[in-house]
This record gives C-alpha cells, structure tokens and sequence, in this order.
C-alpha cells in the first residue's frame, strides 16, 4: 500500500494522513485511544519531531497529540508511527476522533469497572471497518468507568458511563444532543456489559447509513459528512433508537436511572485539576503523579524525561489527560520524592494551585488563521506574572481563545479572554463566571493584552480576600457579584 502524507489548508481535524497546514507548519494529530502512550511509542515520536518538526509535541482537549513539522512526513516515517502502533494500520480510519476513557482508568479505587479494555475493543473494531471512513472526523466516543476523574461531562456524540444497579455494573447511554461543547445527556437506555461493543457497532451503522443517504443526497453544505448530533436533530432520539434496535434484533433494556438535573451534571473547576499531585492508586503500594504541562506542550527533551521516568520507576506508560495534563502511574512510595524531584529538573510541576495547572489556550495567529491574537504568549505572559506575584489555594481556570469559536476548552472557564485584533495592539474581550455568553459574563471589551496579567491578578486578590470562605469557588463568587 502506498502512503502519503496529504496536506491540506481546511482540515477541520487533522490526522497523520490528512495534516493541515497552518503560518507554523504543518499539523499533524496522533490519535491515542484513551490518551495512552508507552515510553518506546514516546522515543519513536521525538526521534520524528527532532527530525521534522520544531522539537516541540502538544497534548490536545482530547488527549491526541499534535505535531508541526516543516515538511510532510515520509513514508518510511509514516510507517515506523504505524508499526508502533501511533498511527492505525487503517489509514482510512485514523482521521476518526480519539477515543476518550478516564485517565484514572484501571488505577481508581472508585470506578466501577476499568475501561481500556472496551477502549482496546473498540479501536479494534474500527480497524476493522474501513466502510466507517465516511463519517465525520468528530465522531467521538467516551467510556466513562465512573472514576473520581470524571470525563461524561466531556463533550462527546456518544458516551457509555459505568453505574452499578444491584450489584451488576452496566453502561448508561449518553448522547450529545445538544450544542457545540456540551456534555452528552442521559437518553434512558442501560446497556450491559456483554452487549457494549454490539451495541456501540449498531449505533455507529445507523449513524453511518445516515451519513451515506446525505452525502449521496448532496443536501448538506460542501458534502461535509453530518455530525451526529445533526441525525439526533433531524430524527429524534426515539427514531435513533428505534432503528437501532432493528438492527440488533432485540429491545435496548430501559435505565431506571432519573436524569441529573442539567446544571448538576458538569464536573467543579476544583475537581477537574484534582488529579495532579501525587495520589494512590487502587494497586495497593503504587501512586500516580498528575504532571501539570503548561499550555499542554512539552519539548522532545521533556517528553523523553518523562517517559524515561514511566519506564524507570513506572508503569512504563504516560497518561495523556483532556486537560492537557498527563499522568505517571504505578510508582512505589520509595520512588515518590526522587520523581518528583526529577519532574521539577523537566521545568514541569505537579501542584494544583500552579498557575499554569488550569490555564489553557488555543493555538492563536501562529497557527490557526481565525485567530485574531497570539493566545500562546499571552496566556504564558499571565501565568509568568501570576507565578510571581500570587499564591493559589485552588485552580483557576482562564482560557484564551484566538476567536470566538474556543477550540481548546468546550466547558465553562472561570476567567475567559477572547482575541478581538486590533490595528496596532492585541485587545481582548473579558468575561468572568457565568453570563449571556458561552464565555460568561462580558466585563471588558477591547482590553489591551498587555494589561491583562495585571488584570487578572486583581480579580483573584480581590476573589482570595473577598469570597465567603475558602471553600466559595471563583465562578460562585464572581456569579454572586452579577
Ligand atoms: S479558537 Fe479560533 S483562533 Fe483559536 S484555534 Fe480555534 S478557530 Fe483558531
């Protein structure tokens, strides 16, 4: 089979295959079922940046990787990414979504069942089926174990999320009905362990004769496939589910589990950053270590220290996290201090309460052309200045966005800064908490970037000497203030 590296200037989701090109190069996106990468995938990735691309690897809100290089890869680099496994052998499937799963999984003492091996089957599965190319490059697939490190709020088309109903464990069914960013919603169908994988084909199949009817239709925009949520929208989940359970040849069991309210479903900024640190895993004697990785982009050099570390006095993997963060597992009590101390010498760090620990940004004018601003250096502008000048007791989460679309952070942000241009200097839109927009609430528009570190350092003195108690988040006290 002959491989290529095609580049193209509207990839909405780069793949390897498929890499988009954009002013800092060319991007590439490794897809990694359930962020999972072993420290010799980790070698043979540096060796193809140090040779391509700028030395640099960035972890996305779906724990890919992503690559930029200065010229398309070559086959032969092509193949080594595929023999290890960091591209599927199916070149035809590889620009589908990651398949999201807990980063806890298997090491959390509170799931419910341990996920990777249906994130395994699933990949699998997709390999097989080359006929599920046709689909839009955003289907996305999540199982969510039910560990402390929750990931049902994250936007997916279709997540599985363990419950245990007398004492069996089954899989609730999500799916994403609503907009651009939102969590997946329960639709009233408990799905058991045996028929996950069965079920999960049947409803890919549907979604897929869909895709095939519209884009032989030609009714959709430029022959775009639809997304699935577009099928929720024309059909209604009803008639989704009803032609689902035509094709399995038996009924979907109902869920006697009562929705969660809506406002009740998303994860607490506090909690999202809980895994970083240094925790105990459900091994007993091992612990894992939450690395917190600023902007979520690591140089070849650091990748390489870390993975060194996973093999030396680890597990012998890295865990990619949708915040952009990874984990370390499988560490003895004995070895704590010394990797730790040898993240550190990484200029990498492990706290929570670090600046960077919940700061994300998109890729802004460098890489992306919407951008109206460089998001990159200006959210490392903010999280220089806040290191200096302030001690966090919790998270805080601040997200810029280049433009209005918010690729690199679906879910509500405490503090959100949004690029407007300018002729001569950067400004941005500033909004806080929740509010009218997606963003929240509008407390500044045409705010100039350099005054923005000053800025927010006021409002978390103000939060830190103002709120109730420690235990009042940000977003409640700014809320509060409306
Ligand atoms: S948010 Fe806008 S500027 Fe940033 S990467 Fe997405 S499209 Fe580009």
């Amino acid at each position: 089979m002959e491989f290529s590296q095609l580049q193209s200037t509207t990839a909405i989701c780069p793949s390897l295959f498929n890499a988009a090109t954009a002013q800092d190069g060319i991007l590439s996106r490794i897809r990694l079922p359930a962020g999972l990468i072993t420290s010799t995938q980790c070698e043979v990735l540096t060796a193809v940046v140090n040779k391509f691309g700028n030395g640099e690897i960035q972890i996305t809100n779906r724990a890919n990787l992503q690559i930029r290089t200065s010229q398309a890869l070559t086959k032969e680099a092509l193949l080594d990414l595929q023999d290890y496994g960091l591209a599927s052998s199916n070149e035809s499937t590889d620009g589908l979504r990651n398949m999201m799963a807990s980063p806890s999984a298997g090491i959390d003492a509170h799931a419910k069942i341990n996920t990777i091996p249906l994130v395994k089957a699933w990949n699998f599965y997709l390999l097989q089926h080359p006929e599920l190319a046709i689909l839009s490059n955003k289907f996305s697939i999540c199982f969510d174990g039910s560990e402390a490190i929750r990931v049902s709020d994250r936007p997916n088309d279709i997540c599985l999320v363990a419950t245990e109903i007398n004492g069996e464990i089954y899989f609730d069914l999500h799916l994403g009905l609503g907009d651009r960013g939102d969590s997946p919603a329960p639709v009233g169908v408990l799905v058991p362990q045996k028929q996950v994988l069965e079920v999960l084909a049947a409803l890919t199949e549907v979604y897929r004769q869909y895709t095939e009817q519209k884009l032989e239709q030609k009714t959709h925009s430029r022959s775009r496939p639809p997304r699935l949520r577009e099928l929720l929208h024309d059909w209604g989940v009803e008639k989704y589910l009803a032609l689902v359970t035509k094709k399995l040849g038996y009924a979907l069991r109902p869920s006697p589990l009562a929705p969660l309210p809506l406002g009740e479903r998303g994860t607490r900024s506090l909690e999202v950053y809980e895994h970083l640190g240094i925790h105990s895993q459900k091994q007993s004697g091992l612990f894992y270590i939450g690395v917190v990785v600023p902007l979520g982009r690591l140089t070849s050099q650091q990748l390489t220290g870390l993975s060194n570390l996973a093999k030396q006095y680890g597990g012998g993997a890295l865990r990619l996290t949708p915040w952009q963060n990874l984990l370390i597992t499988d560490i003895a009590k004995a070895d704590l201090e010394k990797v730790k101390q040898e993240i550190l010498n990484l200029g990498l760090y492990i706290l929570a309460n670090h600046p960077y620990a919940a700061i994300a940004a998109c890729s802004g004018y460098k890489g992306c052309k919407s951008a109206h601003t460089d998001t990159q250096a200006d959210a490392k502008q903010v999280a220089a200045y806040l290191e200096n000048c302030i001690q966090l007791d919790h998270p805080i989460n601040i997200h810029f966005s280049g433009c209005e679309k918010s690729c690199a952070q679906h879910h509500p942000s405490d503090i959100a800064v949004v690029g407007m241009g300018g002729i001569n200097t950067e400004t941005y839109r500033v909004y806080v908490g929740d509010g009218d927009s997606n963003f929240g609430r509008e407390i500044y528009t045409d705010y100039d970037a350099k005054n923005l570190p000053a800025l927010i350092e006021q409002l978390l003195q103000n939060y830190q000497y103002q709120r109730r108690d420690s235990t009042q988040t940000f977003r409640e006290f700014v809320n509060q203030q409306s």
